[in-house]
Formats: structure tokens, sequence, C-alpha cells
């Protein structure tokens, strides 16, 4: 038996690449796509997959369809209101859409009750992996800056890999060494404060994809842990194993991690 999927933002960079990834797996089946502003067009003008589906404007056809897991890459706002469709119905959910605060994630375990709900501000297993590397580093050193450096359309910074690698790092260790700055002849030269004042840096460059460095740093030494996504393509092994496995992990899952571990 094949899995019934619907994808969101089918029309954007990542929805268009998870289109593509659910049809080349033979345990998933492609049954709608939803992206108001191609709405109406043939999924295979705009995503390339050979597949004779229209894309939708609404959700409104994914009990018909029988969608049993959606995913979602669109914007936070338009990502918000899927969720609530999501859980109302009972569908699962997996989600890259980044940007969601405390609120949301509270949000979403009390109304996740029927179905379930997987975020992952990362995909790509490299980076799950970077996370634990700077987690099990965290307690070893005296200083720690994260730098993320993504392509010149993401609208939200840090990014959501980001914010989560610094809350690891600020929940492995509190014993950071405090900042030396007294000046700051360019506002923000810096960067930003993330948990436990650990200091983070977006980078916005055409050409890139999705890439970080996270940089610690004690007497004498450094460490360097970067991961690097140059294609879209690096995400979609951890958006399928997270569509197969979101309807066996009752609520909100956030993260990859505990799907790596239960991973055959
Ligand atoms: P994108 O190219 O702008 O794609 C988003 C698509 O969603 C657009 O086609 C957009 O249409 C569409 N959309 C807007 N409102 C919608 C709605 N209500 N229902 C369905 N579709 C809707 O952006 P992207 O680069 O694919 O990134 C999408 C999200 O994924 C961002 O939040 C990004 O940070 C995140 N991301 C996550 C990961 C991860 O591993 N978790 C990796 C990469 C990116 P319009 O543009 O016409 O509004």
């Amino acid at each position: 038996m094949t899995l019934r999927v619907g994808v969101f933002g089918a029309g954007g960079r990542m929805g268009a690449t998870v289109c593509r990834a659910v049809c080349d797996d033979p345990d998933l089946e492609l049954v709608a796509a939803v992206d108001p502003h191609h709405a109406g067009l043939d999924l295979r003008q705009v995503t390339g997959v050979d597949l004779p589906l229209q894309i939708g404007s609404a959700p409104d056809g994914f009990p018909d369809a029988g969608v049993e897991v959606a995913v979602d890459f669109t914007h936070l706002e338009a990502a918000r209101g899927n969720l609530a469709y999501l859980a109302e119905h009972g569908i699962h959910a997996v989600v890259g859409t980044t940007g969601f605060s405390d609120d949301d994630y509270a949000g979403f375990r009390a109304t996740f009750t029927s179905s379930n709900c997987l975020i992952a501000p990362n995909f790509a297993i490299g980076a799950v992996l970077m996370m634990r590397f700077a987690e099990a580093a965290a307690p070893y050193f005296d200083t720690v800056e994260v730098i993320e450096l993504h392509h010149d359309q993401k609208a939200d910074a840090p990014s959501g890999t980001a914010m989560l690698t610094l809350e690891r790092i600020a929940a492995a260790s509190g014993e950071w060494a405090d900042d030396p700055t007294r000046t700051e002849v360019v506002e923000g030269a810096r960067g930003g404060r993330g948990p436990a004042d650990i200091r983070v840096h977006s980078v916005r460059l055409r050409g890139l994809v999705a890439h970080q460095e996270v940089l610690f740093g004690a007497t004498g030494q450094t460490l360097s842990i970067r991961h690097d996504s140059y294609d879209r393509s690096s995400f979609m092994p951890g958006v399928v194993l997270a569509v197969k496995q979101v309807v066996d992990r009752p609520g909100l899952t956030i993260g990859l991690d505990a799907l790596l571990d239960d991973a055959p």
C-alpha cells in the first residue's frame, strides 16, 4: 500500500523538488498539490513530474483525494493556515517552512490531536549531524559563534537551523565567556544574540543554497563544524523519511533527530 501525499507550495523551489521526490519513491503517491499563485496549472508544467495533476488554490480537495500526509514548504503565514486546516481535518503534516515561534509550537501541540505533525528546520541529514556534533562539543569550549549563509531570496533571519543549533548549544552549556566588544563602529557588526547570548550571523548571497558553520574556541585551539547543502535535493531523503514516519509519531515532533535514531 502506498502512502497518499499532498504538497503545499508545489510551485516553489522546495515544493517542486518535494513533488519529484515523492513521485520517485515507490512507497509514496502524489495525489494533490496546492499553490495559490500556480493554481489551475498542470503539475507537469510547473515541476516536471510526469503526472496529470492540476495544482489547486486551496487544500479543499485533500479529503476527496485521500491525502494522508501533507508536506508544507511555503511561507510562515501560509503555513500557519495550512497547519490549522490539516489539524482540523486529521491529516498528518510534515513541515519544512521556517520561522515558527514558541507560541506556534504550543498551538500545534494543542491542535494536532487526531493527526501528527513533524516540523524540521533542516531536512538535510548532514545538518542534523552538524547540530549533534555542536551539542557534543559545547561543554569543552569557552566561546562559540554561529554563521549561517543562505541564498538571496531567503526571507527570515537567522535561519531555523541556526536557531535550533543555538538552542541545543545553549542547553548543552551555559558557560560562555563574556563578549569583549565595547564599541560597534557599524551597528550589527557583531551579529545578533541568540539563546545564552550566543552570537549569530546571517549571510545572504546569490549563488548559495544553505550553509552553516559553528565556530568553537578555547585557549590555543578552535573547532569548526560546517555543513553545506549545494542543491535542494540534499533535503529530500529527510523529507521522504519524515513522510513515512510521521504517521507513527503522535503529536508534535520537532527536528529529524529522533527519526534518524529509529531509521532502519
Ligand atoms: P519559495 O520558492 O518561495 O516557495 C514557497 C511556495 O509556496 C511559493 O510558490 C508560494 O507562492 C507558495 N505558497 C504561498 N502561500 C501558499 C499557500 N497558502 N499554500 C500553498 N502554497 C503557498 O520558497 P522555498 O525556497 O521553496 O522555501 C519555502 C520554505 O521552506 C521557507 O520557509 C524556507 O526557509 C524553507 N526551507 C526549509 C528547508 C528545510 O530543510 N526545512 C530547506 C529549504 C527551505 P508565492 O511565492 O507565489 O507566494
